[in-house]
């Protein structure tokens, strides 16, 4: 196990509301420095759209949220909990794989491909790992499963392979996937930015009921009619710093940095 020692930071007052907190998150690929110094909370039931342009760290972000990342400097709690590294004596080391395994159920991630298991059908993709991770009762795993569908709107097509449906069914497949194991938080990379134009608008619409049913969430995303009908809060990144963040219409209709302006110019 690498014990690896993170840079301290002062730890902030913690404000009990917010189910992600990010203090001063620093990441490294080598000498490239991707997150430097990533500040950001998301409260409980809200929806966080985050922009940028490509290579601004915004994967990388999302990434570290649930540990697929290690990070160099500052701190991730998720619903109050360290994330990755525990501390001791004052220093922090990296967790053991079973418990960061843990952490993760919390958080449930939509990825830009949809990675299904080809060789299960829809219903067995989402019965997966509630059955072979958190090991509950298959009659009661895959009763939610088909509600899981219903909420997709793919009650249809439980019995289907991924090669058989269409690249916006199979997103909607990985969203009742990952909603399956009941997480506090959804994370989702850009989940549309793979899909035909004419599918995106069914991936959109579970997600905006989603977010209506209050289900915590950061989206990456490029969608700004999206962003503006759906987010809670906008944060705009740039070269591995967050430039601005407010409502979607602060930052949308009265961008305070020429970044954000001349990125928003390019995009709308
Ligand atoms: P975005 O999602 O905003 O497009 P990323 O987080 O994917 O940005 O990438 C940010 C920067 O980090 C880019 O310069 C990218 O090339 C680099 N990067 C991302 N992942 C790795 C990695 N595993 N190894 C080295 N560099 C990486
Ligand atoms: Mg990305």
């Amino acid at each position: 196990m690498s014990d690896q020692v993170l840079d301290r930071v002062n730890d902030q007052v913690l404000d009990d509301t917010s189910l992600v907190r990010l203090r001063g998150v620093r990441k490294r690929f080598g000498p490239l420095e991707v997150l430097k110094g990533i500040d950001m909370d998301v409260r409980e039931g809200e929806v966080t759209c985050l922009l940028g342009p490509s290579g601004s760290g915004k994967s990388t972000l999302l990434r570290c949220i649930n540990h697929l990342e290690s990070i160099n400097g500052g701190k991730i709690y998720v619903d109050g909990e360290l994330v990755g590294y525990r501390e001791k004596n004052g220093e922090l080391y990296e967790m053991h794989p079973r418990a960061v395994a843990k952490q993760r159920r919390k958080i449930g991630m939509v990825f830009q491909r949809f990675n299904l298991f080809p060789h299960k059908t829809s219903i067995e993709n989402i019965m997966e790992a509630p059955l072979g991770v958190a090991r509950r009762p298959r009659a009661e795993v895959r009763k939610e499963a088909f509600e899981l569908l219903e909420k997709v709107g793919l009650s249809e097509w439980a019995n289907h392979y991924p090669a058989q449906l269409s690249g916006g069914q199979q997103q909607r497949i990985a969203i009742a996937r990952a909603l399956a194991m009941k997480p506090k938080i959804m994370l989702f990379d850009e989940p549309t930015s793979a899909l035909d134009p004419e599918l995106v608008g069914d991936v959109l619409e579970v997600m905006r009921d989603l977010a209506q049913a209050g289900t915590t969430m950061v989206v990456v995303t490029h969608e700004i009619g999206f962003a503006r009908s759906a987010a809670d809060t906008v944060v705009f990144m740039d070269d591995g710093v967050v430039v601005e963040s407010g409502s979607p219409d602060d930052v949308f209709d009265n961008p305070q940095s020429d970044r954000t302006k001349g990125f928003l110019d390019s995009v709308l």
